[in-house]
């Protein structure tokens, strides 16, 4: 049976204290004006996230997005693709630091309904998502490559059109959001509550880790909350337009992705990628 989840913020165990993280130093000559804010990866650094994510297994999303806000505000940022779980969040982080800054990947690829919600956000919230473009359009990026790049390279055209934007967008901050939930893949379900994310030198903070779709889509409709139009119609998890399907009954919700290939994660959230 689902589970409801408590709005309250009082934490249901005793949060840890306020750890001092190290930043680069930003008199250090050698540091540029970029990396001057970057987070360092250090043993007290990996041992503060240890003992955040392990008070926060059971605390629910709003807390730990409560936390992390207080923790890393302003340099705490969320990534979207627009999906029912992202919606969750934005509609939660309306409510506890609106003034997130949240962005979108967008490949030149996405749904003409994905990228409508970016509208609906604004009309609902008040909060206008970022539209984080590759360097070069479609047209440019096919022409350089003599066609569609995600038909023979899924993996360097999402490294092009999504890595390595994330990359970018990464550079000044020190935590990012994730709506990543561990029951998706088994990739997935190692994912911790707040973890260092190697790839993007960032901590990653993902809310959702322990909610069931259900959860999700319970909130969705309890709150009226925006979602993709295409999720009605069979499309349960949602990228980019070449590389999405519609599922049948019984398929798993990211059967839809990358169909046919052996490409599951467009390598935002694999866990064991290694910088
Ligand atoms: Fe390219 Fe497909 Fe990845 Fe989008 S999901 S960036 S179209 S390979």
């Amino acid at each position: 049976m689902m589970r409801s989840q408590p709005l309250s913020f009082a934490p249901q165990k005793k949060m840890p204290s306020r750890p001092q993280l190290k930043v680069v130093s930003a008199d250090d000559a050698e540091a540029s004006a970029e990396t001057a804010s970057q987070l360092e990866c250090s043993d007290a650094l990996l041992a503060e996230l240890a003992e955040a994510s392990a008070a926060l297994e059971t605390a629910a999303p709003r807390e730990v997005l409560a936390w992390a806000v207080e923790r890393f505000a302003p340099r705490f940022t969320m990534a979207t693709a627009f999906g029912p779980e992202g919606m969750t969040i934005i509609h939660m982080l309306s409510e506890v630091a609106p003034e997130t800054p949240i962005f979108n990947l967008d490949t030149g690829y996405q749904f003409d309904e994905t990228l409508r919600l970016r509208d609906r956000v604004a009309e609902r919230y008040g909060i206008e998502v970022e539209l984080k473009k590759p360097l070069l359009t479609v047209a440019e990026y096919e022409a350089k490559h003599g066609g569609p790049v995600y038909k023979d390279n899924p993996a360097q055209c999402c490294f092009d059109r999504k890595i390595s934007l994330l990359r970018g967008a990464a550079v000044g901050m020190h935590a990012w959001a994730s709506a990543i939930r561990r029951d998706q893949s088994p990739d997935r379900a190692k994912a911790p509550i707040v973890g260092w994310d190697k790839k993007f030198q960032l901590v990653k903070v993902s809310p959702l880790a322990n909610w069931s779709k259900k959860e999700v889509w319970k909130m969705i409709t309890d709150h009226d909350i925006p979602y993709n139009p295409l999720h009605d119609q069979g499309y349960t998890s949602v990228g980019c337009w070449p590389c999405t399907r519609a599922v049948t009954l019984g398929e798993d919700e990211r059967a839809g992705r990358w169909s046919g290939s052996a490409k599951t994660e467009c390598g935002l959230h694999s866990m064991d990628d290694e910088d």
